[in-house]
């Protein structure tokens, strides 16, 4: 596959270390992103910052027949880095290189049923993250989250599996700092993905979308959208886990959301 370049040229100031993102630019892809709509002046800047830098050193391939505009590349790069604005670039250190598909890309791969028989199946994927390092995405998933009331962010689902994974496994538990409790986070995030697959095997309707009943780490994914995305639906499932990731992200999007003039927080928060 050959690399799309970010226009480095145009926008000017790209040096061997990050890519200054114009200003203008900048502004469009905040404005038009929910999850980025909200931010502080300061937060604003430090994740321009820090999406400049993703964007060095990471090639971004066309998955098919795609043309990759830079301002692509932007929102990818912005909502990617969204999740180590306080955690730090290093934390995606294991993304080397982006695949960008037009839509839904077909992976074949394996399943093991209740009786241990693998099964071949060939499925569709509005992401993917590789582990040698590929973040695989649907340009048309991605652009869908421009609606605020879309639930999904495949961008911030599939990084979160890379972050899961900097402790060498992917399997909903991240490396967490010194004071973070292990056990409670072990305790509490078990109690919730329990009730959440009682839920969804008596046939109720969840707060939060059902893969996260999947397994652990589709649960960290899946919650950490909700998070950045739909922070009062986290919420409603479970205000402990939201504690726990605001305190794991060093964020708190229910707090940025007050600030917004639409934004407002549920009761009792
Ligand atoms: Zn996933």
């Amino acid at each position: 596959m050959r690399p799309w370049r970010w226009l480095a040229g145009l926008f000017g100031g790209a040096s061997a270390r990050d890519v200054e993102i114009p200003q203008a630019s900048w502004q469009r892809v905040c404005c038009e992103q929910p999850e980025l709509a909200s931010l502080s002046d300061d937060e604003f800047e430090r994740l321009r910052s820090l999406a400049g830098r993703f964007l060095v050193g990471r090639p971004f391939y066309a998955g098919g027949a795609i043309e990759l505009t830079d301002s692509m590349q932007l929102r990818i790069a912005a909502l990617a880095s969204l999740p180590v604005l306080e955690l730090g670039m290093e934390w995606l250190e294991g993304i080397r290189s982006v695949i960008v598909y037009a839509d839904a890309f077909e992976v074949d791969h394996e399943e093991v049923d209740e009786d241990g028989v693998v099964h071949h199946v060939r499925d569709l994927r509005a992401g993917e993250a590789w582990s040698h390092g590929t973040l695989v995405l649907s340009w048309a998933d991605v652009e869908a989250g421009l609606d605020p009331d879309y639930a999904t962010s495949v961008v911030i689902h599939e990084v979160a599996h890379f972050i899961d994974g900097v402790n060498g496994a992917e399997n909903g538990f991240p490396p967490l700092d010194k004071g973070h409790d292990r056990a409670r986070w072990t305790h509490d995030f078990q109690t919730a993905f329990d009730r959440l697959n009682r839920e969804v095997d008596a046939g109720d309707e969840p707060v939060i979308d059902p893969y996260a009943a999947t397994n652990p780490a589709e649960f960290f994914a899946v919650l950490s959208e909700y998070f950045f995305r739909l922070p009062e639906s986290l919420w409603d499932f479970d205000p402990v886990l939201f504690g726990h990731l605001s305190r794991f992200y060093g964020q708190d999007p229910l707090a940025r959301l007050a600030r917004t003039p639409a934004g407002k927080i549920p009761q009792g928060v």
